[in-house]
């Protein structure tokens, strides 16, 4: 007998006998289908030759025992070679249908693990973050201004010394550079350094457009001070200007007013203190009614009833000069916010470093 038999059992003839040597004989098959079976290769080819083996038509075990041993048994054992036939049949089919459902159960896996994507399984999330609050506060800055005539520019965050100060009416030795610790790149004032302010692009905007302009400027800007609460060594600023004929205080206080009703709501008040600045002249501090408390006094306004907003003023005619504007035709206005100081002050953000330390906590108040 060939190696490859499904069995070593002799089926070609059961002879004469007993019940309980039919029995044995079966037990036998049994016995050696068991051990094959448990054996058997789960490859799908080699698989499909071994049940054809036990259970194909024509030559299978099932079928010769059927052909040699069931039609010709004579009379007294042919109940029990019938019994014992059926019994072998049904087990050696629930044996194939379980060993089958193990050969499908590891061809899914090894699918799985192949990288093939199984379409039943759950979605993975994926956490969506949110608009920065420093950006939905430029957002809310842009859509004010956007809606009566400015538009956006930005600029460079490496300036020169000549449009970060000469320019905007600071010469050099002036005090005011003092009061803008400055990043210098290359160690001297003669080479670049960090924008201390977002208006060098007042002057980079008027070198190459010709009035009327209306522009506003956002971006982040650099200062060597100490970190704390309030503090750090970079921020972010927008910067605002407006050049026209005819452009008066009026003109100025009155986008002023607008711009801080739509930033802290319609009840909100506006007061102007007299301040410096080198590119501006007059220059004003811009105050509001405290929003928390509504003028009356509390911990935010410090119980004045006004919060400090940004400074701004009237474009110094000496900053004309640097771009070839004419003073005696032009006027204009300019300002500029700290844009991470408006947030603190409208959302009720004490500490500044929460700003950029990105923790989720704080991120998730702001959706
Ligand atoms: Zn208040």
């Amino acid at each position: 007998m060939a190696t490859n038999d499904p069995t070593t059992q002799t089926l070609a003839q059961l002879g004469d006998g007993t019940p309980e040597k039919v029995v044995a004989r079966f037990d036998g098959v049994r016995h050696e289908f068991d051990e094959r079976a448990a054996g058997a290769s789960s490859d799908p080819e080699t698989w499909k030759s071994f049940v054809v083996q036990w259970t194909g038509r024509k030559s299978g075990v099932l079928s010769q025992i059927t052909d040699n041993w069931l039609k010709p048994a004579p009379p007294e054992l042919k109940k029990a070679v019938g019994q014992e036939l059926n019994k072998l049949k049904a087990h050696v089919e629930a044996v194939l249908e379980e060993k089958c459902k193990q050969i499908e159960a590891g061809a899914e896996q090894a699918a799985a693990a192949r990288g093939q994507i199984d379409l039943s399984l759950p979605g993975v999330e994926h956490a969506i973050g949110t608009r920065h609050l420093i950006y939905q506060t430029y957002q809310e800055l842009e859509r004010i201004f956007l809606s009566i005539g400015f538009s956006v520019v930005e600029g460079p965050e490496i300036e020169t010394p000549y449009y970060n100060f000469e320019a905007l009416n600071i010469p050099e030795h002036h005090p005011a550079r003092d009061n803008m610790d400055t990043f210098y790149i290359h160690g001297a004032r003669g080479g670049h350094l960090l924008r201390t302010h977002t208006s060098p692009m007042q002057i980079r905007t008027m070198e190459k457009e010709k009035p009327p302009v209306r522009i506003i400027v956002p971006g982040k800007v650099y200062r060597r001070d100490n970190p704390d609460s309030t503090h750090g060594y970079m921020f972010h600023q927008i910067e605002g200007l407006a050049v026209d004929a005819d452009i008066t205080f009026c003109d100025f206080k009155g986008t002023v007013e607008y711009f801080v009703r739509e930033f802290l709501g319609p009840k909100a008040k506006t007061r102007l203190r007299p301040s410096y600045f080198p590119f501006t002249e007059p220059s004003a501090e811009v105050d509001a009614t405290c929003h928390v408390c509504g003028g009356s006094g509390c911990r935010v306004c410090k119980f004045s009833g006004w919060i400090e907003l940004f400074g701004a003023g009237m474009v110094d005619p000496a900053v004309y000069g640097f771009v070839k504007y004419d003073p005696e035709k032009l006027s204009g206005f300019a300002f500029g916010m700290g844009v991470d100081r408006l947030a603190m002050m409208k959302y009720g953000v004490t500490e500044l470093p929460v700003l950029t330390q990105n923790d989720v906590r704080f991120l998730r108040q702001f959706p």
